[in-house]
């Protein structure tokens, strides 16, 4: 699930809910979507918080990655987001769930 933006102009995010960055706007974020200083040491997400509806947006891809405690979700609309990892550690998985010994 992403959020749109305006045509012609990636700054210019439209939110699902609706918020722009002239209404409510978007603020850097952590993880938990609380606000913090956009400086390379405590920014580490490049995440936005929608201060509207609490959505965590990414900014490179602008994919929704999360909300924060306080929202203003529904349930159905929670479902369609997807938890970015954002750190992946490959796993082996055997589908069998066999164990193999040597
Ligand atoms: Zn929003």
């Amino acid at each position: 699930m992403r959020i749109r933006t305006e045509l012609g102009c990636s700054d210019a995010w439209i939110c699902l809910c609706g918020n722009t960055p002239i209404d409510e706007g978007f603020y850097p974020c952590n993880r938990e979507g609380e606000e913090i200083e956009p400086t390379p040491e405590e920014w580490t997400t490049h995440c936005y918080v929608c201060d509207r509806c609490g959505r965590i947006i990414q900014l490179d891809t602008l994919e929704v990655v999360g909300v924060r405690s306080n929202n203003t979700l529904t349930v159905d609309e929670r479902k369609d987001i997807q938890p970015v990892v954002l750190h992946k550690t490959p796993r082996l998985q055997n589908p069998t769930g066999a164990v193999h010994q040597i």
